[in-house]
């Protein structure tokens, strides 16, 4: 056994430049390789964090290679000694039930500038009844951040948390990927069980429910009847995630818009999340199509700078690594894409700064993000911005760039500018080449447009939109 891991080590060794592995694999040891499952253990969290979230595929390649057979790879945190309580809800118990939550703390993670804090445990059966749900623990209401782009729909998950079945079901949340509708529905999940022990959750992805669906349709009955009892009977809050799977699936959409009915019509609670509105998802019935646009739908934006950096600062703490704000903002700059993004830039320099026991700096972080932000799809130029800004108000160009003084035109320039300054890295110089003025008429447009947001321009709002729509090109 020994010697398959050395050699499959050697393997992976071979793959990576020296640092990383002696960073992330030197603390790896063989737990159990049996069934075709290797599992690693580790008792440096953030190792295990790593080597799971980038390197999982490569030790599968490494083992395989080396054994002639496949392996499904399994990276585990060695807990022992560890009371292996896990927080839950980030709530001690007896906590009144109300009280916002606050963000739980890992159980494993030791970090040297970091006093250890006292661990929050929730009673395990709770724990247990969650996981039997389909739940994970680590989403919960606690650790998402609420920032303009996704607070409504964080409201209504509330809202159905605390009275399910009520007047929000069906609430049908859609978004793009990584910005948290999974981690919605189930901090939904958690919070009705936290509350109601018993209540009968089912979370289920949409592609789980067509294959179960699938499986039950053989020669005996009994079980479609199970799968039956299982979405319809015995469940209070269906949590379906990820809807737009069902486009094209007849059978199970049949099957799906009956299970809604039976739901609905006895008063529990469905939460839907989709890539996409009802009314854009392709191939799905009419019927269940007017079933999910019933209750209430709202959806999640990417997040703004200052959401982003919040999130950073919270993941930080959850982590326990000591990330200087300056950082936080550097890396909500760059890293602009969604938030499963950003987690994983942090993760990255945390662990990077934490194997060698030194403080997080930006040059750290730029460093470490080399790749991310010289190759940022996102990065902007003071064109696009140009551009968007005119498509925006309808204007062309060659009057942007021209001396028409007139406010439909003058305005929109005055945006570009400033956009171009905020949202891009180029300087009062430089623009003042692309918008063919001095750099001080620039530097006063922005300032202008500056007063007029302090002010509360409408204009602001319009910025919004173009950013927005800039940032998630
Ligand atoms: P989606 O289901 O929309 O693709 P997820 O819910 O899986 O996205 O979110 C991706 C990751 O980002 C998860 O680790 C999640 O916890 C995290 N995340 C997303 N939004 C937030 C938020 N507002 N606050 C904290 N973490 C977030
Ligand atoms: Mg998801």
């Amino acid at each position: 056994m020994s010697s398959f891991w050395t050699r499959t080590s050697e393997e992976i060794r071979r793959h990576l430049d020296a640092s990383a592995w002696t960073d992330h694999f030197a603390s790896l040891r063989v737990k159990r390789a049996t069934g075709g499952t290797l599992v690693l253990t580790t008792a440096d969290e953030m190792s295990a964090l790593l080597v799971e979230k980038n390197y999982r595929k490569l030790v599968a390649r490494c083992a395989e290679a080396v054994s002639g057979r496949p392996w499904h790879v399994e990276i585990e945190v060695d807990d022992e000694g560890d009371d292996g309580q896990m927080s839950l809800f980030g709530l001690q118990p007896g906590v009144s039930r109300s009280t916002p939550t606050t963000p739980s703390t890992p159980a494993t993670v030791t970090h040297a500038h970091v006093a250890p804090t006292p661990r929050r445990t929730a009673p395990v059966d709770v724990r247990r009844r969650a996981m039997d749900c389909g739940l994970s623990l680590t989403w919960d209401f606690g650790s998402f951040v609420m920032g303009d782009t996704n607070e409504f729909a964080a409201s209504a998950a509330r809202a159905v948390a605390e009275a399910p079945g009520g007047v929000y079901s069906p609430l049908f949340i859609y978004g793009g990927v990584g910005l948290g509708k999974t981690h919605l529905l189930n901090a939904i999940g958690l919070s009705v069980l936290e509350r109601t022990p018993d209540a009968r959750v089912r979370y289920v992805s949409a592609e789980t429910f067509v294959n179960e669906f699938i499986d039950s349709l053989g020669s005996d009955r009994g079980r479609i009847d199970e799968f039956r009892e299982r979405n319809r009977r015995d469940v209070d809050v269906l949590l379906l995630d990820d809807v737009q799977f069902l486009s094209g699936k007849e059978r199970t959409q049949i099957e799906f818009f009956h299970t809604f009915n039976a739901l609905h019509r006895s008063g529990r609670q469905i939460v839907l999340t989709s890539d996409r509105p009802p009314a854009e998802l392709p191939h799905l019935e009419e019927r269940l199509r007017s079933r999910l646009t019933s209750g209430l739908i709202t959806d999640i934006q990417p997040p703004g700078l200052e959401t982003r950096v919040a999130i950073l600062q919270k993941r930080a703490e959850k982590l326990g690594f000591s990330v200087p704000r300056d950082v936080c903002t550097f890396i909500a700059e760059n890293v602009r894409s969604n938030v499963r993004e950003l987690h994983g830039a942090l993760l990255r320099i945390g662990s990077w700064a934490h194997h060698r026991r030194i403080p997080i700096t930006v040059d750290i972080a730029r460093e470490q993000l080399g790749h991310v932000v010289q190759d940022q799809p996102n990065e902007l130029s003071p064109r696009a911005v140009l551009k968007a800004v005119c498509e925006h108000f309808s204007v062309t160009e060659k009057d942007v760039l021209g001396r028409k003084r007139v406010a439909t035109i003058a305005t929109p320039r005055r945006v570009a500018m400033y956009l171009s300054r905020k949202l891009t890295s180029a300087s009062y110089p430089e623009l003042g080449q692309l918008f063919r003025r001095d750099h001080t008429t620039v530097l006063a447009a922005c300032r202008r447009v500056e007063d007029e947001v302090e002010k509360g321009s409408p204009l602001a709002g319009r910025m919004d939109v173009i950013e927005r729509r800039l940032v998630t090109r």
